[in-house]
């Protein structure tokens, strides 16, 4: 019989699931699931090109946000708002193939004025801040208290929503139940919690909008991490709605990571994603755990 994955191989599955999500979705975002049935069956491998026309394997903002939040947890050795908009405002500098308009606001808000947070508005509903959340959740693995504060600062740098910060932290524990080994039927209480809590998140009958708004979002990765039983499955049904594909793709690809582990992640995807982004996640998946084994006091900020 095979053992279950290890704390280790969950959290590398999660980071290396992000991130293959992201670049599995990322040639068919904006695509709608009929143009990507006519243009490639169904899409089940690393094909490049898309309106970013990108090369397979690349990833975009969703996994390079998420790296610099990661960074920035590393180098301060605890969750600092600051740090993070720096990294962020570090990455805007180098001109990313993509980034999303709110995203893009809240960064050079910072940079222009040296905000932490935009005030709250409606059309920050986008799922910007729920699509880097997994370092933080590694960072914090075992302080409920200090993620959750953490996880809302993080959003409010670029995303002041009420229904992006519910979804961003649930999203997160959601990851944290699966890193910790207590499996789908736990994570699935905190996805009913954030129902319970908000409505509009029902995704069962699926409603059937995959944008990125994050409704649709969370819509669109729950039903396709429940609905499906592999890692595989779970995100060809996902990246296949298009719309945010890259987005659905790589949140759906943390949680089936989390869930199943690296060993379950196809090996020909893995072998397309970018080398340079792969050995960063594996640096970083050992720095955040470590943090995470600290304690704390560390997660709750300088
Ligand atoms: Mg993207």
């Amino acid at each position: 019989m095979i053992p279950p994955p290890s704390l280790r191989e969950r959290a590398l599955g999660a980071y290396l699931g992000l991130a293959v999500g992201d670049a599995l979705g990322a040639p068919v975002e904006f695509m709608t699931a009929q143009e990507i049935r006519h243009r490639h069956g169904t899409l089940r491998h690393m094909a490049g090109g898309g309106w970013l026309k990108l090369k397979p394997g690349q990833v975009t903002d969703d996994t390079q946000m998420s790296l610099s939040l990661g960074r920035a947890l590393i180098a301060h050795g605890a969750w600092d708002a600051r740090a993070a908009a720096e990294q962020w405002a570090a990455w805007w500098r180098t001109r990313p193939v993509d980034i999303g308009n709110t995203c893009r606001r809240g960064i050079v808000r910072f940079i222009n004025q040296g905000t932490l947070s935009g005030p709250a508005s409606e059309g920050d509903g986008g799922n910007g801040a729920a699509m880097r959340i997994l370092p933080l959740a590694l960072a914090t693995l075992h302080d409920d208290a200090g993620f959750a504060t953490a996880a809302i600062e993080q959003a409010h740098i670029t995303h002041h929503h009420p229904l992006s910060d519910a979804a961003t932290v649930a999203l997160g524990r959601m990851a944290q139940c699966l890193l910790r080994g207590e499996g789908a039927t736990a994570s699935r209480a905190v996805a009913d919690g954030l129902i319970a809590g908000h409505r509009q998140f029902g995704f069962e009958p699926y409603p059937g909008r995959a944008s990125g708004y994050i409704v649709d979002t969370v819509q669109t990765v729950l039903h396709g991490f429940y609905s499906t039983a592999n890692f595989e499955d779970c995100l060809v049904t996902v990246v296949n709605r298009g719309e945010d594909a890259d987005t659905t793709g790589a949140i759906t690809g943390m949680l089936a990571g989390a869930c199943y582990g690296v060993a379950a992640i196809p090996a020909a995807w893995l072998r397309k994603l970018e080398a340079r982004v792969a050995s960063e996640i594996e640096m970083q998946v050992d720095a955040l755990l470590a943090l995470a084994r600290r304690g704390t006091s560390l997660a709750i900020g300088a």
